[in-house]
């Protein structure tokens, strides 16, 4: 039979890459929850309306990136590309916007986008973020950096720098945008087609543009934070007071611009050096103006999205080993039919107690067993046969040490339970 692939540019995840992925949860979920973020769970496809307001039309995502599909009622759906859009529209459908402010949500989701698949870069990834909304002042864009800079520093990533910038508000955006068209017009002959298309609608999005020409030209660009209004000056001032009093060390990046349309003044990444390409491993910024673009009131927002993937990459770089997950405590190699059953029974309560333990279901011979009982790791091997069963007592060996401890068959988890100390 003709075998079937999975789709270029996803992942097939199992043991024992699934440790580290499981690992980077447990480490996520736990950092978010003790700044207060509680978790929210959206639907993988919205209406495409809902991405193309929310991220932008004039965006790469949307633009080039987003898987759609037309329902049989005729509504066209996008797999989401990105978490934030369904978030503000979930506050707004389930009137969270008069909860007492600020609202704080991170998601563990995973997202779609047609890119060419590198390493670090997939169709579908998992997208750890978070969102702020309803706290405009400097305090809740550094809650929402230490959030990020807490797991980096967690999952002991030594390599990764924070970059900062500004890129304004709609009150200063007006004056830099005349200065950025003036210089895209002068340098139209190095840029792609698409940049040509947006460089008189969006401008910014040229200076995210990954064509290495479009590049150049976005090195020699004139910068957001030579042009911001005094409120954005003083909100970016005491951003970085604020990273200056809690220690995370910063560089203030003024080529960060951000992929989406929504973001207006503080605009960070967090970028692993030496990781190729796909350094970014989280990426994020305040969105002031997005609920209200939603159909919402008006209301601040800030938040980040950090791919597993990536992190996964910089662990690897960074020697970072994944803490060894629960091995089985208790291996029961049994001989007979008879001992099987004991087995499985004594197995049985010791996991009920709590304990991972594992016996033999396969009908295999002692040797075997015990090679079994290696290749799983068990901590300890308990050798069941018909004299055992008799006496009512056995013999617990250590594989690390040979140590042997003859324990009562109906005190196996007192001993085990004693030893975990
Ligand atoms: P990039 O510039 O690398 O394309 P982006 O600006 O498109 O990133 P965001 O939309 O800000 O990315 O997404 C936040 C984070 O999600 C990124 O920093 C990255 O870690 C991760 N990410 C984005 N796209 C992908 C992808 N195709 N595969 C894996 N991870 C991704
Ligand atoms: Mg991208």
């Amino acid at each position: 039979m003709e075998k079937i692939a999975k789709p270029r540019g996803t992942m097939d995840v199992m043991a024992p890459e699934i440790f580290a992925w499981n690992y980077i949860e447990r480490v996520v979920r736990g950092a978010a929850e003790r700044c207060g973020f509680t978790e929210i769970r959206t639907p993988t496809f919205e209406e495409i309306g809902l991405f193309k307001r929310g991220v932008g039309e004039t965006t790469d995502v949307v633009q080039k990136e987003m898987y759609t599909f037309t329902d049989k009622d005729g509504t066209v759906y996008a797999l989401r590309p990105e978490g934030t859009a369904s978030v503000v529209r979930a506050i707004i459908e389930n009137g969270k916007a008069a909860d007492t402010l600020p609202l704080k949500y991170f998601y563990l989701i995973n997202c779609f986008r047609y890119e060419k698949p590198e390493a670090g870069r997939s169709r579908e990834f998992v997208q750890f973020g978070c969102e702020m909304f309803g706290a405009p002042g400097a305090g809740a864009d550094y809650t929402v950096i230490s959030l990020a800079d807490s797991v980096i520093r967690e999952l002991g990533l030594k390599n990764v720098r924070l970059h900062i910038n500004s890129i304004g508000c709609p009150k200063c955006r007006p004056k830099y945008r005349e200065a950025l068209v003036s210089y895209l017009r002068a340098h139209r002959d190095e840029l792609c087609d698409t940049c040509l298309d947006r460089m008189e609608t969006n401008p910014l999005r040229v200076l995210d543009c990954k064509n290495d020409s479009c590049k150049k030209v976005a090195q020699g660009a004139p910068r957001t934070i030579d042009h911001l209004c005094p409120e954005c000056e003083e909100h970016f001032a005491e951003l970085k007071s604020y990273l200056d009093a809690c220690g995370i060390e910063y560089v203030i990046d003024p080529h960060i611009v951000r992929g989406l349309d929504y973001y207006t003044r503080t605009v960070f990444e967090f970028i692993a050096e030496g990781i190729g390409s796909q350094s970014t491993v989280c990426g994020g910024g305040r969105y002031d103006g997005l609920m209200e673009e939603l159909g919402g009131p008006k209301m601040a927002g800030i938040g980040f999205g950090m791919g597993i993937t990536r992190l996964i990459l910089a662990m690897k770089q960074n020697g970072v080993e994944v803490p060894a997950l629960a091995v089985p405590e208790l291996y029961i190699a049994a001989m007979g039919k008879e001992a099987a059953v004991r087995g499985t029974k004594i197995v049985s309560e010791l996991r009920r107690a709590g304990i991972n333990a594992d016996c033999d279901i396969m009908g295999r011979s002692l040797k075997a067993q015990m090679k079994y009982a290696d290749k799983i790791a068990a901590r300890y091997v308990l050798i069941l046969g018909d004299s055992e069963i008799e006496s009512g007592r056995a013999v617990i060996k250590e594989m690390a040490t040979s140590e042997q401890t003859e324990v009562s068959l109906d005190g196996i988890a007192d001993f085990l339970t004693g030893k975990r100390g």
